[in-house]
């Protein structure tokens, strides 16, 4: 159809990306799908191939990119963002944060698109207020191990609100607290795949220091509704997308032994650098100007989420990851 809306989604086959893609086809969009596969999975979006509104290009974004045709929106979601990713390849969470922020910028400016970023609550670093409230400025060390992901949004926003202010481009800013669902990669080190992979594994929890430090975790089908609802507004300024409900993460170890009947036992490792202290979105924004809040409660989203790791075969379950960053890291 020659009217659908066209919409170029960056890092597609990941986790957010691949759960966009399937909002967009929904509402009958024409979804350009990008992906440079370091850390996303063609998995993830296969079942949208045969569509003939869907089309994907493996591409990086921190090079120069072209795309044919009109282009109606675009949401650079393409980035590293689990802590033990961005530490592994550390150079390219900068560059897509920066040289592919700025090719996607241009692109937008060059096609008349709105552009929405994929910004972070890391963006606040280990925050000293609490909630955070989109007027904190946050607290980041910047050649700290989380400094190549944090300074990478951090500086996305300033890119996008220049393009938006010198050059009157439509731009859209959302500061995603942490997310779960299906499709997270079991081995990309983040707490909810790592304590469910080990519970399916049989192997003890891993808590991180003490396990007082909170997290607030939204549910992916939630995180899709207030970004497609922020996308559809004309709100330029940052927005938080998660949910409040905040746990400690020992708290949330527990949970997952209660959720998998697993026999395994807490064990407690060193705490990474810089891990923030405690995380918990203020959504007085986006409830004010969107109507948005969570549905969907940690028991349900946790279910959900069981069923699809439970869904995985053996070798998948097993599988240390299916990419190799050497590949991408220049000697
Ligand atoms: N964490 C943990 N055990 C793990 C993985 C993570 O205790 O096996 C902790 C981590 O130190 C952090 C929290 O869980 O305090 C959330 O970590 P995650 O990597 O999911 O995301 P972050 O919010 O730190 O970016």
């Amino acid at each position: 159809m020659a009217d659908r809306k066209r919409i170029l989604i960056t890092g597609a086959a990941g986790f957010l990306g691949s759960h966009l893609c399937d909002r967009f086809i929904k509402e009958d969009y024409h979804v350009i799908a990008m992906d440079n596969l370091i850390t996303g999975r063609l998995k993830n979006i296969e079942h949208l191939f045969p569509l003939e509104n869907f089309e994907f290009y493996h591409h990086d974004v921190s090079k120069f990119i072209h795309v044919p045709g009109k282009l109606d929106y675009i949401l650079h979601f393409a980035s590293p963002a689990s802590p033990i990713d961005y530490l592994k390849i550390p150079i390219q969470t900068l560059k897509v944060g920066s040289l592919g922020i700025h090719n996607c910028l241009g692109l937008a400016k060059a096609k008349g698109a709105t552009l929405m970023i994929a910004s972070t609550s890391e963006v606040y670093g280990d925050p000293e207020v609490h909630p955070q409230s989109e007027d904190y400025w946050g607290h980041v060390n910047p050649i700290g191990p989380r400094g190549v992901y944090d300074e990478a949004k951090r500086f996305q926003e300033a890119m996008t609100m220049a393009y938006h202010t010198y050059h009157g481009l439509d731009t859209r800013i959302v500061r995603i607290f942490n997310t779960y669902g299906p499709r997270m990669r079991l081995n990309d080190g983040r707490v909810l795949p790592a304590f469910i992979g080990q519970a399916l594994r049989g192997e003890d929890l891993t808590v991180f220091g003490d396990g007082s430090q909170t997290r607030s975790f939204c549910y992916v089908d939630d995180l899709v509704e207030g970004i497609f609802r922020l996308l559809m507004s004309n709100y330029n300024l940052p927005v938080n997308i998660g949910n409040p409900d905040e746990i400690s993460i020992s708290d949330f170890a527990e949970e997952i032994i209660q959720l998998t009947g697993t026999t395994q036992k807490v064990i407690y490792q060193e705490l990474p650098v810089n891990d923030p202290k405690q995380r918990q979105p203020d959504i007085t924004r986006a409830k004010e100007l969107l109507g948005w809040e969570p549905k969907v409660g940690r028991a349900e989203g946790l279910k959900r989420t069981y069923a699809y790791f439970k869904s995985l075969t053996p070798e998948e379950l097993n599988e240390k990851d299916h990419y190799d960053f050497d590949k991408y890291i220049r000697k």
